[in-house]
């Protein structure tokens, strides 16, 4: 099964919106004529609007991506912000379920599952993120934890809305830390994380979703880690606040000889 390899930045609350575009302008410029590779940005809400521009602009086919979304569509839900807006502002990929927003804003897997759906429904692409805390991890619960949060994340999600997911496996320990997983460890979480979906799914549409790893990747360490069979591309947090540094990582995907 071939898939396209994935690769996102994720900005988290970083950037002023003079530094955004800076990095926007610096992506599209050395990302031009990269193909065999999806890339998206998820630049904070406020600037979706003036990155998107840049997007446009530049056409080199860098995807636009929004953080966060609520559950609903709309109404009395202050500071929230709906799939209809980000679609509103051209972005096109919502991220859901990120270990900080699990882990300090307090989403549940059932909340999630709602927004899974919310963003579905509206036709958003939805990239779930799951992953074990380091206790997890030394309790040795790394595969029930993926587990349970790909099948509550997924819950009712139906086939064919599965071209329209990407799962990303974020061990929380390896987040902003510097210490990515060892690319056998995080094969072997994907392996698991792929057995998960195709028991939830026919093989087809199981084997056709990207599984991505994200979690202190950086130029040093892409390759190896894309390199594995079962990792589809990466989230990057940190290392994607710098333009050369998150080519160099898009780079290393290109590399990478197609899943068979
Ligand atoms: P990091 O973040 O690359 O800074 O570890 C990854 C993420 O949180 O998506």
């Amino acid at each position: 099964m071939q898939r396209k390899m994935f690769v996102g930045g994720n900005w988290k609350m970083n950037t002023t919106l003079e530094s955004a575009c800076e990095l926007t302008r610096g992506l599209a410029g050395q990302l031009r004529g990269v193909t065999g590779v999806e890339v998206a940005v998820y630049p904070p809400c406020p600037f979706l609007l003036s990155v998107g521009a840049i997007l446009r602009e530049r056409a080199v086919g860098i995807r636009l991506g929004a953080q966060n979304l609520w559950e609903k569509p709309a109404g009395a839900y202050t500071g929230e912000i709906s799939a209809e807006m980000i679609l509103d502002c051209g972005a096109t990929s919502v991220l859901i379920g990120h270990s900080e927003r699990r882990h300090i804003i307090g989403e549940s897997d059932e909340l999630i599952n709602r927004k899974v759906h919310r963003a579905l429904e509206a036709g958003l692409e939805v990239v779930l993120c799951v992953g074990e805390t380091l206790e997890q991890r030394e309790a040795g619960e790394t595969d029930a934890v993926n587990e349970r949060q790909v099948q509550l994340g997924l819950r009712e999600v139906s086939e064919q809305s599965l071209d329209q997911v990407v799962i990303a496996y974020e061990p929380v320990w390896a987040i902003g830390t510097g210490r990515s997983a060892t690319a056998e460890d995080a094969q072997n979480a994907h392996e698991r994380i792929r057995g998960v979906l195709s028991g939830l799914y026919n093989g087809a549409a199981s084997g056709s979703m990207r599984v991505i790893y994200g979690g202190s990747v950086k130029p040093t360490n892409a390759a190896e880690l894309f390199a594995c069979p079962d990792i589809d591309g990466g989230l990057i947090g940190g290392a994607s606040l710098d333009a050369s540094d998150f080519v160099k990582i898009v780079r290393a995907c290109i590399e990478k000889e197609p899943a068979s």
